[in-house]
């Protein structure tokens, strides 16, 4: 039976708070694969497609990320293009080490289940390496572009009391509502000439 956990909402202290790195024996305790499974079905039902373990108020080293083709079968392909989005199985990563391997800024609208109702353009590296464990405790290495590049620089900021808004461009702050209104479908260069983006 899904048992979803609640998300903490900015403003909470657990979100600017480092988390810290779990042994090997936590990783394969009853309780940390309870908190894995909880979290893949908090993120679920979000929806979402990452949740970091502050955001549900533990302050540990644990992100889970999923990117569901079934959800991505309503977005308009072009748009997936440009963001060089792709389906991302689940994945658990553990006491990540994040390696940026393109430094090239690539900046798109992101949300978070934290600053829930609000999106905003966040530049992001193009691509990054994260060394870290799974589920069951064995290294793990992962690389990534695109989307998945983000969702794993996103996630991995919360370990680190890092929120998107930290970073964002902060002309582009939008409800979500207005996200779905007014810059969803328009391309990159489009949304920055109408924001001015050169003032910020
Ligand atoms: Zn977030």
């Amino acid at each position: 039976m899904p048992s979803h956990l609640k998300i903490c909402q900015v403003g909470s202290p657990v979100l600017r708070q480092s988390a810290r790195a779990l042994s090997i024996d936590e990783i394969r305790s009853a309780r940390i694969q309870h908190l894995i499974e909880q979290m893949r079905d908090t993120m679920h039902d979000a929806p979402g497609v990452g949740l970091a373990a502050p955001q549900i108020g533990e302050t540990l080293q644990l992100v889970v990320i999923e990117d569901r083709a079934d959800m991505l079968a309503d977005v308009d392909p072009a748009l997936l293009t440009e963001r060089d989005r792709n389906p991302v199985p689940f994945q658990v990563i553990i006491n990540p080490q994040l390696t940026i391997t393109d430094t090239t800024p690539v900046t798109f609208f992101e949300g978070c289940l934290s600053v829930a109702g609000m999106h905003a353009l966040v530049p992001r590296a193009a691509a990054v390496t994260v060394e870290c464990l799974n589920e069951r405790g064995d290294p793990v290495t992962i690389r990534a572009r695109g989307w998945h590049a983000r969702i794993l620089q996103h996630e991995i900021d919360h370990l680190h009391g890092t929120l998107c808004t930290d970073i964002m461009e902060p002309r582009s702050l939008t409800t979500t509502d207005n996200y779905f209104r007014y810059w969803n479908y328009k391309n990159i260069d489009e949304i920055a000439e109408i924001l001015d983006l050169q003032k910020t």
